[in-house]
C-alpha cells in the first residue's frame, strides 16, 4: 500500500546537513515509526513521502522554514538555574538541559553556566539548517483505531506504553 493519511510508515533515514556533516541515523536502531497525516513529522517531510511504497528511497531536502526555524538572536536567555527541569550536578556549556517558560518545557543548550544564573540557548539544535533527509520506507499499513484514537503510531519505532 501506499503512503497516505492515516497509515502507519516505518522507515530508516539518515539526516545531514546539506553540504555539512551528518547529524542522525537510524540505521543502527529500529527504524522509526509514525502515523501519517497527524503532525507526527516536520510537515515539509511528510508531505515529500506522500505515494511511496515498502522499499521506495527518497531524498527529501527542506529549508530551515521548512525544518526547525531560523535561528533566532533572541533565543539566547539568561534563566535562573531553578527553573531548570531536573537536576544537574553540575552544569557544562553545551549540555542539553530542559527549562520551565511561559510556553511549557523547552529544550536548551548551555551557554555559560553561573552560580544561580545560567545562560542558554533555546533554538532548536538545527535551526538555521538546510537539512537533507534520505529515506527507506521499511512498511506502510494501515493504522489500528487505538493509533488513530491516540494520535502516534504503537509497536517497535513508535510509542511504547
Ligand atoms: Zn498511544
Amino acid at each position: 500500500m501506499k503512503i497516505a493519511k492515516d497509515c502507519v510508515v516505518s522507515f530508516h533515514y539518515q539526516l545531514s546537513e546539506v553540504g555539512g556533516e551528518a547529524l542522525e541515523s537510524s540505521e543502527d536502531g529500529v527504524p522509526m515509526a509514525y502515523l501519517h497525516g497527524h503532525g507526527n513529522l516536520l510537515k515539509g517531510l511528510e508531505e515529500a513521502l506522500i505515494g511511496l511504497a515498502s522499499g521506495d528511497k527518497k531524498s527529501v531536502t527542506l529549508p530551515p522554514e521548512k525544518a526547525y526555524g531560523e535561528r533566532r538572536d533572541n533565543a539566547m536567555q539568561k534563566v535562573p538555574i531553578k527553573h531548570l527541569i531536573g537536576k544537574y550536578k553540575r552544569l557544562m556549556p553545551n549540555m542539553l538541559v530542559k527549562v520551565n517558560t511561559e510556553k511549557g518545557p523547552v529544550n536548551a543548550r548551555v551557554i555559560k553556566p553561573g552560580k544561580f544564573m545560567v545562560e542558554l540557548d533555546t533554538n532548536h539544535p538545527f535551526a538555521g539548517k538546510t537539512l537533507e533527509f534520505a529515506v527507506e520506507i521499511k512498511s506502510v499499513r494501515e493504522a489500528t483505531e487505538e493509533e488513530l484514537a491516540h494520535g502516534h503510531a504503537h509497536g517497535e519505532g513508535g510509542h511504547q506504553h
